[in-house]
């Protein structure tokens, strides 16, 4: 088996004044080694929840794991304790978020940060740590390192800054890459850069990627598989090719729908009207109910499952169902 990261049943709960939010409903998929999936989904659907959950990282919120697994190597990452959790953030799962403002520590300069993670995880000496620090810096593609790791994160641009993040990530020779949105706040010429750098540096090392964005441009241009989720749910999963060739799931097929034109930047997804629902107003069936023009009695009152609607094709909706029944009544009258 070549999975590296299995997700099964993920469930994570935030208590909040108004009771329990389901943030993430029970969510599985599985990363096999040197595969890039993607996560996909509007702001709200659970995805960088998801990845905080396999990070270990929901501690500071209000956040708990309230059920499911989370296997790396066989290990279930859920039964960690936080001492073990810090050992596979350094050295076999790195995460990379959409603004390092927010994970370098903008009073040390680059250099320093860079050194110590090495030292941290490699067990180099200061010496050995400053010449690997401004290899690292070189091949993430920085001109002039010598000059770079003098400086602070503020004096660097958001490209600039995401490359030291990524060398910083990928310095413990990481198994799994988990970069939620890394693209986001960067120009459009820079996202390019960042996101090929991203894949050379991961082919090299056989680096598994989980890439959370909520751009299918990046997921055509990136990805080997993709999960959509919404309202915390997976509704839809896939190789890329059958997801943009063949969506079965309406809300993929909305997502497909509002992908902006090159170059025009949009901050909603505009051709679904209405809103992902809000956790004490969760319609009873199907989640998406209330923004599908599909949906029929029995989305409103009962949810579909998560099924193979074709080869490794798997999906979440009444019309599915529907098409497959119909598909064995066909058979059988033919019989
Ligand atoms: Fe639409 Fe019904 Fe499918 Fe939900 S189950 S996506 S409401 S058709
Ligand atoms: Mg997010």
């Amino acid at each position: 088996d070549n999975t590296i990261l299995k997700v099964n049943n993920l469930q994570t709960h935030f208590t909040s004044d108004s009771g329990v939010v389901k943030a993430v409903d029970g969510v599985s998929f599985k990363v096999a080694k040197g595969e890039t999936l993607g996560i996909v989904g509007e702001s709200g659907s659970g995805k960088s929840v998801t990845s905080l959950s396999i990070m270990g990282l929901l501690k500071d919120t209000s956040g708990k794991i309230a059920g499911g697994e989370i296997f790396y190597e066989g290990k279930d990452l859920t039964k960690a304790n936080e001492n073990q959790m810090r050992k596979i953030r350094g050295n076999d799962i790195a995460m990379i978020f959409q603004e390092p403002m927010t994970s370098l520590n903008p009073v040390y300069k680059i250099g320093r940060q860079l050194e110590e993670a090495i030292i941290l995880h490699l067990k180099f000496s200061k010496k050995q740590a400053r010449k690997r620090a401004i290899e690292m810096l070189t091949a993430v593609g920085i001109s002039r390192p010598e000059k770079i790791v003098h400086e602070y994160p503020h004096q660097l641009s958001g490209g600039m800054r995401q490359r030291v993040m990524i060398s910083m990530a990928m310095a413990c020779g990481p198994k799994v890459l988990i970069a939620d949105e890394p693209t986001t706040a960067l120009d459009v010429t820079i996202q390019a850069q960042i996101l090929d750098l991203m894949r050379n540096l991961t082919k090299l090392s056989n680096t598994a990627i989980l890439l959370i964005t909520h751009d299918l441009g990046v997921v055509a241009e990136m990805c080997d598989r993709v999960v959509v989720m919404y309202a915390g749910r997976a509704v839809e999963e896939s190789d890329v090719h059958s997801i943009f060739k063949n969506p079965k799931h309406p809300y993929t097929q909305g997502l497909l729908e509002s992908i902006p034109k090159i170059g025009v930047r949009v901050e909603r997804l505009q051709s679904i009207p209405g809103n992902v629902p809000i956790p004490s107003n969760m319609p009873e069936g199907c989640k998406f109910a209330p923004r599908c023009k599909f949906a029929m009695d029995i989305c409103w009152e009962e949810e579909p499952e998560f099924k193979e609607v074709s080869f490794q094709h798997f999906s979440k909706c009444w019309l599915n169902e529907e098409v497959s029944q119909n598909a064995k009544k066909f058979v059988g009258s033919t019989q």
